[in-house]
């Protein structure tokens, strides 16, 4: 599978649990949110965003926790990667990790979004536009 097609896989470290969906990848944010920076370990989670009916689980099924009212994060039990982000106020996108991407080298960040729990000491080198909250917002 080429990495320029439209069809897209990924999945966790162990291998347990695999996705995929079909359509371009048009939209991906680092996320410096807390709930991200936490729940992942990292200190900033990058996501791409698709039409939730285009995603689609192939192989095993992941563990979810509620990390704040009507968000689910979707991740291995077994490994710990965390793979999605469903939103109630966005029942029709589900955001997907980009690391969890098998061709996550050919889906650069557009832009950084939640930049106001950005830790300090992290540089921003890269000209791309940077939002204080959800890009929608401003
Ligand atoms: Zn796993
Ligand atoms: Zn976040």
């Amino acid at each position: 599978m080429s990495c320029a097609s439209e069809k897209h896989e990924g999945g966790c470290l162990c291998g347990a649990i695999r996705y995929r969906f079909d359509g371009p990848i048009e939209s991906v944010a680092h996320c410096h949110c807390r709930s991200c920076r936490r729940s992942s370990g990292a200190v900033l989670m990058t996501w791409f965003t698709v039409p939730r009916d285009n995603f689609a689980w192939i192989r095993g099924r992941p563990s979810r926790f509620a990390s704040s009212a009507g968000v689910q994060r979707a991740f291995c039990a077994t490994c710990g990667t965390e793979l999605t982000y469903t939103n109630e106020t966005a029942r029709d996108t589900i955001d997907v990790t980009v690391g969890s991407l098998d061709c996550a080298a050919a889906h650069p960040a557009d832009r950084h979004i939640w930049t106001d729990d950005k830790l300090d000491w992290l540089r921003l080198d890269d000209s791309l536009p940077a939002h204080r909250g959800w890009s929608t917002q401003d």
